[in-house]
């Protein structure tokens, strides 16, 4: 349900969904055109910075042989699904930020707890990121246009601090009302570094399970730790920073490389490579084009998985009000 939708920020409602297809503008310089973009790269954050080099150099220690297993396989591929499709692109995304269907409070809340694990930054932060970008796609207030570089929308944008604590007050105030009425998103935003906490909690808490596990397997043998260590380089570090990486690539890639069905006011494109990452959400262009619907398939083969997962959903008592693409609205 949506308590206090971000209408003052221009949003419009759309039937029971928030369309984005109306560009808004803030007042602040969203006239000059992201191409000449010539604004002054904010202070480096050393915290996200760290966290990031840090987690890629342990990542990389999956080269060597002895921190393989298959379990190790099955624990990404498993943890991938989990992470990266339900909690970011149908949690973070399709349903907070753009409200394309709805499901019960205690589903959604679990969605977003699983999102707060991939270290992806707070509900209310992330969906105000995500609402501005869609209001400002390729012009100055866009905070991840590629138009700055490829870098810079793939990460670089998320480890500078690009505005102040009013500045970023007052986005939450235009693009997160509506989820900072819910009080549990509203007690995580409290948190010092909420995002870091529920990673670390859910780190140790797979730690002490998968190694409670092998041991419970293997007794306490050398075996049994060298399958924990997999388990968690696998299932923990290198997950992470895969859907990092999945996620990221749909800010930078999708506004560089592909095909235009639609011809948006923005660089948005179609890939399938990005799609086949993120199960459905490479159909950039074709968000960008209709960002209320809870299905981003515009053409038969444009396969939209997590559409699909959504519709199970629906299936399931999980999900109701399921936006459908506008050209079946209007239908109706
Ligand atoms: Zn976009
Ligand atoms: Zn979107």
């Amino acid at each position: 349900m949506i308590e206090q939708p971000a209408i003052e920020a221009g949003l419009r409602e759309t039937g029971k969904a928030i369309d984005m297809t109306v560009p808004i503008t803030s007042g602040l310089d969203s006239s000059i055109d992201g191409s000449t973009w010539t604004g002054e790269l904010g202070k480096v954050r050393w915290d996200y910075t760290v966290f990031f080099v840090t987690l890629h150099a342990l990542a990389l220690l999956a080269i060597f042989p002895w921190f393989f297993s298959w379990s190790g396989v099955v624990a990404l591929l498993v943890g991938t699904v989990v992470f990266g499709q339900l909690a970011i692109p149908i949690g973070y995304h399709r349903l907070l930020s753009h409200r394309s269907f709805r499901t019960p409070k205690w589903f959604e809340r679990l969605l977003v707890t699983l999102a707060m694990c991939t270290a992806q930054e707070t509900p209310a932060h992330w969906v105000a990121w995500h609402r501005m970008h869609h209001s400002h796609s390729d012009r100055h207030d866009d905070p991840h246009s590629p138009r700055r570089g490829f870098f810079w929308s793939h990460v670089n944008w998320l480890v500078h601090e690009s505005r102040s604590r009013l500045a970023t007050f007052s986005m939450y105030e235009k693009y997160s009302r509506d989820i900072l009425a819910d009080p549990y998103y509203r007690w995580i935003e409290r948190l010092p570094s909420p995002a870091g906490v529920f990673f670390l909690a859910h780190a140790v808490l797979y730690a002490l399970v998968s190694t409670a596990i092998c041991m419970f397997i293997y007794g306490n043998t050398a075996e049994a730790y060298q399958l924990s260590a997999s388990l968690f380089l696998w299932g923990v570090v290198l997950r992470t920073v895969w859907v990092w990486h999945i996620t990221w690539s749909v800010n930078s890639i999708t506004h560089l490389f592909g095909y235009r069905n639609h011809e948006t006011s923005d660089d948005s494109r179609n890939n399938w490579f990005v799609t086949l990452l993120t199960a459905g959400e490479g159909w950039h262009n074709n968000h960008h084009a209709d960002p209320a619907s809870a299905s981003v398939q515009h053409r038969w083969w444009e396969i939209d998985i997590n559409y699909y997962v959504i519709c199970l959903f629906g299936k399931l008592g999980l999900a109701t009000h399921i936006i459908r693409p506008r050209e079946k609205r209007q239908a109706v």
